[in-house]
């Protein structure tokens, strides 16, 4: 095994780690508010249709080992 895989596997272990005690990202859209505004309509809000007004999303690792629901 040389120093590269080393370094992958110990760098995989740590994202899966995290992943584990932190689950979720902001989501991009909203940045955590959970609500999108209208651009039409001044004052018109809605649930953001990525997060489904929640805020978060749920990072890729999170997914993968279940966790986050
Ligand atoms: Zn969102």
């Amino acid at each position: 095994m040389d120093a590269g895989l080393i370094v992958l596997a110990l760098l995989t272990a740590w994202y899966l780690i995290s992943c584990l005690v932190y689950p979720f990202k902001p989501c991009p859209i909203c940045g955590r508010g959970g609500e999108v505004r209208s651009t039409s309509y001044p004052g018109a809000f809605g649930n953001c249709r990525i997060c489904k007004g929640s805020g978060r999303r749920r990072r890729t690792g999170a997914r993968l080992l279940g966790r986050g629901r």
